[in-house]
């Protein structure tokens, strides 16, 4: 099956659930199990989050971007923000770093997101927001 969307959507946390959702339907078609219908809304939830609360330090404004690529069975989704960015990507993506660790938050957004996929990568940079990619 081939299959293409992009959903854009303003950095709040209102519609992490629409992220959910949308990509749920997207992949529907591959007759996902429960198990991987949770790992995929974890996935986008967890980069979601991340570019409203960290990319656009929760100011609610700014633009969130989500594309989906259905090729035959392999999905290829990126999440995008045009906010703070990354300086140190590799650091970032290690358990348990967090910039916010006043905040409660565990610093395991990457870890788990690593976890569900076959394949992440961060592309970031201080200033010019970040875009994460992955395969499933
Ligand atoms: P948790 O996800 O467990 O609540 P966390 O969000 O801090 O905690 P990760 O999701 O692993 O942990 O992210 C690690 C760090 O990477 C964040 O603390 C933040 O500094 C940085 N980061 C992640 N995504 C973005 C983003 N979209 N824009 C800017 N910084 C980001
Ligand atoms: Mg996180």
């Amino acid at each position: 099956m081939e299959n293409e969307m992009t959903l854009s959507f303003a950095a709040i946390s209102e519609n992490e659930a629409l992220a959910r959702m949308t990509l749920t339907f997207f992949v529907a078609p591959l007759d996902p199990t429960l198990e991987e219908i949770s790992e995929y809304k974890t996935v986008i939830s967890e980069a979601v989050t991340n570019a409203i609360i960290h990319g656009y330090e929760e100011q609610r404004t700014g633009i969130v971007r989500v594309h989906a690529i259905l090729d035959g069975r392999e999905v290829t989704v990126t999440i995008s923000d045009e906010g703070g960015g990354i300086d140190n990507v590799e650091e970032a993506m290690q358990p348990m770093y967090t910039s916010k660790p006043e905040r409660e938050r565990s610093g395991m957004g990457f870890t788990i997101m690593e976890s569900f996929t076959d394949n992440l990568t961060v592309d970031s940079r201080r200033g010019s927001g970040t875009t994460v990619t992955f395969k499933k």
